[in-house]
């Protein structure tokens, strides 16, 4: 292990329901360890600005259930220039801080390795994001939260669509993956999931036309993925205005409900123990790894395999979803 005394903490881009769960399970492992903890406010913005607190045992009590994240997060933007990561060091080693676990997405842990590599600090991550879009890992912090909310909303919507029998679009976040939409496209027993991995390969809209909505049902609960680029639920909505007039198609977009909320006891149990292992993983000298969950086992992922984006939806969820609503 490399001479760590003092970890810091912090929590990036967007946040996550169990964030809390693992800044917790990483302070009071680090206690239990020996090592002073520190807290960096409001991500990468906090150590550029220099915002750090001691964090002690209790400074992590009482917030396992809490959503969001007591650390705050922020998108900071500069991050991505060397001065500015340069002065974000400066005021880590002032803080007498040794190594680092961030817990956010993708963008986090892209800077957290570009920062890691100029300036040879240990440094591992957690997989903080709803969206399950991290390679290497089978699921991320928040993910399972997000999914029983949105199952809860789609729940309540369906009695609209079928009283009405309408045809609703739901929304979804996801950034540019459909792990979200599929997953709670199962979950809720809607009729399609509309994704963007399918998107350069069939014409997602017109295949639930023609091929099931338009044969047996009178109502129906299509998941879509947020996508700027085709405009998403409103876009797919428009084109069944034009294309398809007899459908009284209606859009429900779920957006931030999806971030917030107390965390699942599989997001809390999830956080403990990649918290737990993060720290592990500094004692035995890893660095530059993100800790991930492969058939219930902890692995080490590096963070370039991490944020490659290519981990691919389960062709067969898709497939599974298409049987179960005939
Ligand atoms: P989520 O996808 O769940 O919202 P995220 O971590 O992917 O989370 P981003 O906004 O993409 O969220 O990234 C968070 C922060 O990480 C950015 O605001 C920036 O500070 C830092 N970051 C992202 N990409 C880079 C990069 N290429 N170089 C340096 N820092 C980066």
């Amino acid at each position: 292990m490399a001479n760590i005394k003092c970890i810091g903490i912090l929590t990036s881009g967007g946040d996550a329901p169990g964030m809390n769960a693992a800044i917790r399970a990483v302070t009071r492992t680090a206690i239990y360890h020996n090592f002073a903890v520190k807290g960096i406010m409001r991500g990468y913005k906090g150590l550029v600005c220099n915002e750090i607190v001691d964090f002690h045992s209790q400074s992590v009590s009482n917030i396992i259930q809490q959503g969001g994240t007591i650390l705050k997060t922020a998108r900071c933007k500069e991050f991505s220039s060397p001065e500015v990561r340069r002065k974000a060091y400066d005021n880590l080693r002032a803080a007498g801080i040794d190594a680092l676990v961030v817990i956010g997405g993708d963008g986090s842990l892209t800077g957290a390795s570009i920062f890691a590599e100029e300036f040879n600090i240990p440094i591992v991550g957690l997989p903080g994001t709803i969206d399950n879009d991290l390679g290497g890992t089978d699921a991320t912090i928040g993910f399972d939260t997000a999914l029983n909310t949105i199952m809860d909303a789609v729940d309540k919507l369906r009695d609209t669509a079928s009283s009405h029998e309408r045809l609703f679009f739901v929304e979804v976040m996801g950034h540019t993956a459909g792990y979200l939409a599929l997953n709670s496209a199962i979950a809720s027993g809607s009729e399609a999931a509309i994704i963007p991995e399918m998107e350069t390969e069939v014409d997602q809209l017109a295949e639930l036309i023609n091929q099931g909505f338009r044969k047996s049902k009178n109502s129906a609960i299509v998941i879509v993925a947020e996508n700027p680029e085709t405009g998403g639920a409103t876009g797919l909505a428009e084109r069944i205005k034009k294309e398809f007039p007899e459908y009284d198609a209606r859009v429900t977009i779920l957006g931030h409900i999806q971030r917030g909320g107390s965390p699942t006891a599989i997001d809390r149990i999830l956080a403990s123990r990649m918290g737990q292992a993060a720290i592990e993983a500094l004692m035995e000298g890893q660095r530059n790894v993100m800790i991930g969950v492969e058939n219930g086992r902890i692995v080490y992922v590096p963070f370039t395999k991490a944020v490659k984006h290519n981990k691919g939806i389960n062709r067969d969820d898709l497939n599974l979803v298409k049987i179960l609503s005939i």
